[in-house]
């Protein structure tokens, strides 16, 4: 599998191109923005992007979904407790300097558990609230955690907006996310990448 990353948005998150090099089916994981340089690069690698999957509903990781599901032919996946968060973008993306949108419309929900395939490869969801009530973390091949605006590099999402909770990111991160192996790479919504073991060791979550 094959991967890039694209900082995109008002807020400049992390969007995450994978694809199968046989197949040329891909999937994005989060889509702040359209921007011509994914569109592109989908065209010059001859791919056929599937899936955009949503690690939650915040406005400055889903700009750009109806306009890049609709541009490639994607089917876009969500989980349904974040649908208050999509439904209302206009309302929480107020502060930001970025036009008023039409809601990013979901094709199908995600839920705890779910295997969702794209050639050889395989991505795991887990439902990991806390940060928002539909946060959803992806898993892929075992190797690659994808962890949204749950789990940062050195940190964590933050917890006093519509649907943040402590005690369930708190959860979230230490009965679910660091019971995966201390290898799992960990790709987050902002900033840069890490491994569950790094974070079990000195994320602020356990050190505070
Ligand atoms: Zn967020
Ligand atoms: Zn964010």
């Amino acid at each position: 599998m094959k991967m890039k990353t694209y900082q995109a948005g008002p807020l400049e998150a992390n969007n995450y191109l994978l694809w199968d090099e046989e197949t040329k089916q891909a999937v994005l994981i989060d889509c702040s923005d359209f921007t011509q340089e994914l569109e592109e690069d989908i065209k010059t690698l001859g791919l056929k992007l599937e899936y955009i999957l949503l690690t939650h509903g915040h406005f400055d990781h889903v700009l750009g979904v109806n306009e890049t599901a609709k541009a490639l032919g994607a089917k876009v996946g969500g989980h349904k407790d974040d649908l208050p968060l999509l439904e209302n973008i206009n309302e929480f993306s107020a502060f930001v300097d970025f036009p008023q949108t039409t809601p990013p419309k979901v094709d199908f929900y995600v839920k705890d558990g779910d295997e969702i395939e794209f050639g050889k490869n395989r991505i795991k969801v887990f439902h990991t609230a806390g940060h928002t009530e539909g946060g959803i973390c992806y898993l892929v091949n075992g190797e690659k955690l994808f962890s949204g605006d749950t789990l940062f590099r050195g940190s964590y999402g933050r917890t006093d907006l519509f649907g943040g909770n402590f005690d369930k990111i708190y959860s979230s991160i230490n009965e679910v996310l660091f019971k995966l192996d201390d290898k799992t790479e960990v790709y987050p919504g902002h900033g840069e990448s890490s491994t569950i073991g790094f974070e079990k060791k000195y994320n602020e979550i356990n050190n505070r």
